[in-house]
């Protein structure tokens, strides 16, 4: 396949606005799948991405499409929608070179579609903007279109207006993408370099790793290997996905396609990574970059006696999901356990879902925590742990502060967009959880976009539940990175533990009450700079445990508060 016959993009949009429903209607209108013959949302392959909704892991399918007598390959990269998978988002972007910017014509610019816009813009990818939903009766694509020029600078006239669910303006929008997005610039004759953008392990067949090969080709028997292990691998299958994986003879340059290659773990396939021939080893493609955790929390069984069998589910998991990091941890109250890092709070709840629906275990998850540093005074401490600023991941584990002569805490830019009329109510939120605004941006007479610096640390614990109940859903927040800053750490001890009731909806509700519990200690502990709110807080806390006892006669979960 000539790469000038080849279109690789994804779609990014803020969640729910129909990336999952469009990537359906591509494949059924390519002829790629039946009309009707599939659930919705192909796609969407994990039980708890079809319970939540969501896109937790990014899928890929190849397509072909006729345009103007030529067979075009169009490789699909359907991203995962929420703010904890910027991280995949932005690998999934590496492997093409064109995006689908997709805009709710009814619900209009929201936080992830600044986030995503941004991300595919600093990319340099060839940006198609798109309003969906125009079958709505409250669909108004041309306000949104306004929204977006002032939000984003895009010109009205290049945007598209579809129905994901109709397939109204589909096929202009696969016209689009063959006209703008550039084809990929790989050469076949040059030695084989493929970038790693996904990988996942299938129980029958080992690790999947999908590359989209730059320059050269792959066949079966190949002997290849990655930049960053040293080890060789033999190709054992490679294929594309239609959305499944179809086996085919070689990949060559500008495909994206599959490799097994009888690797163990998908720790041996870094995203990001590069792989070539063994014979003809490249430089890099992309700088390596390590996921990044910020969310961590302790995971201990319900009883001892389950160790075994918790550490067994999470290795299996933890295979299909290389961004989460694990050290062991020992508590008190909890005895032997593990300390696991996450993206982000999302993350983290979509991991121990899976964790019970995919493996059946159920874990004692401790209150997330951020990692803090501690920069050390003395010699004493910066020999005893090799280094001047220690990173702590468990709250258990922060220095005293007399050896200490600077805590810091990391900040983040938060973006919110919300209808004007709440903006007085989120300012409120936002101060009370030591934010500073940025900036106000009224898009048009009805909303407006608010950018707040904040610490993680006031993000991950209420503030999603917080903001989307005082805006009755109407608000969406989105966060970037911002870096550390110094902050006063008060180490308490004693550790309280309170039974929450497990299940699906159940434990939702109980995990608010959890989260208030811990805005009520963190402002005692804070030294009882608000005690009318901290009072106030403890009186919901005690409404909730009032509404915990009604519900007691289900399985019980054990949910450990640690607090400082
Ligand atoms: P994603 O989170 O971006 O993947 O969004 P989904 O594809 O899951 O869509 C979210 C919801 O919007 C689903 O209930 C879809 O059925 C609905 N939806 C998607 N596209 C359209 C559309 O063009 N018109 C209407 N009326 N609903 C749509
Ligand atoms: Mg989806």
């Amino acid at each position: 396949f000539p790469p000038e016959l080849i279109r690789n993009f994804c779609i990014v949009a803020h969640v729910d606005h129909g990336k999952s429903t469009l990537a359906d209607r591509i494949l059924e209108i390519t002829g790629t799948i039946k009309p009707g013959s599939h659930d919705n949302q192909v796609l969407d392959r994990l039980e708890v991405e079809r319970e939540r909704g969501i896109t937790v892991k990014a899928q890929t399918a190849s397509l072909f499409y006729e345009l103007d007598g030529k067979t075009y390959l169009l490789n699909l990269i359907d991203t995962p929608g929420h703010v904890d998978f910027n991280y995949e988002v932005a690998r999934s972007l590496a492997a093409c070179q064109g995006v689908v910017l997709l805009v709710d014509a009814n619900q209009g610019v929201q936080a992830q579609t600044l986030a995503t816009f941004y991300s595919a813009f600093e990319a340099d990818k060839t940006i198609i903007p798109a309003l969906n939903k125009i079958d709505l009766k409250h669909a108004n694509p041309d306000a949104v279109a306004a929204q977006m020029k002032k939000a984003l600078d895009i010109e009205p006239s290049e945007v598209l207006r579809i129905s994901a669910k109709l397939g109204t303006g589909v096929p202009d929008l696969l016209r689009a993408i063959v006209h703008r997005i550039p084809p990929p610039v790989g050469n076949v004759n040059k030695p084989f370099r493929g970038l790693v953008f996904d990988s996942w392990f299938d129980k029958r067949r080992g690790v999947v790793t999908l590359v989209a090969v730059v320059d050269g080709q792959l066949k079966k028997e190949d002997k290849i290997s990655f930049v960053s292990s040293d080890k060789v691998y033999e190709v054992k299958d490679i294929g594309l996905m239609r959305p499944d994986k179809v086996s085919a003879e070689k990949l060559y340059a500008g495909q994206v396609g599959y490799i097994m290659c009888g690797m163990k773990t998908t720790k041996e396939a870094q995203i990001g990574d590069t792989v070539s021939h063994k014979s003809s080893p490249v430089p890099p493609i992309l700088p390596i970059r390590p996921a990044k955790q910020m969310v961590f929390a302790g995971v201990y069984p319900e009883d001892q006696s389950q160790n075994e069998s918790l550490r067994g589910s999470l290795d299996k998991l933890m295979l299909n999901d290389s961004s989460v990091s694990v050290t062991m941890e020992q508590s008190a109250a909890l005895g032997q356990g593990w300390r696991l890092g996450f993206l982000g709070l999302l993350h983290m709840e979509v991991f121990l879902q899976r964790l019970e629906y995919e493996h059946g275990a159920t874990c004692i998850a401790t209150i997330p925590s951020v990692p803090y540093r501690a920069k050390f005074k003395f010699e004493k401490q910066i020999k005893e742990f090799r280094t001047e600023v220690l990173t702590v991941v468990n709250p258990q584990s922060i220095p005293e502060a007399s050896v200490v002569s600077e805590f810091s805490e990391p900040w983040v830019m938060g973006t919110i967009l919300t209808p004007s009329e709440y903006m007085g109510e989120i300012l409120a939120i936002c101060m009370e959880r030591r934010a500073q605004q940025k900036n106000a941006t009224f898009l048009d007479n009805t909303r407006v976009l608010m950018q707040f610096h904040m610490p993680l640390s006031e993000v991950i614990v209420d503030f999603f539940d917080i903001l989307k109940s005082k805006t009755s859903g109407y608000a969406s927040f989105d966060y970037e990175d911002a870096g550390y800053r110094p902050c006063t750490l008060v180490k308490q001890f004693p550790v309280a533990i309170q039974a929450t009731v497990g299940g699906k909806i159940i434990a939702r509700e109980d995990l608010k009450q959890l989260r208030k519990d811990v805005v009520a200690q963190k402002i005692y502990s804070h030294g009882g700079r608000d005690k009318g709110r901290a009072q106030k807080l403890l009186n919901r806390q005690k409404e909730g445990k009032a509404r915990m006892r009604m519900v007691e006669t289900f399985r019980y979960h054990t949910t450990v508060l640690l607090k400082f």
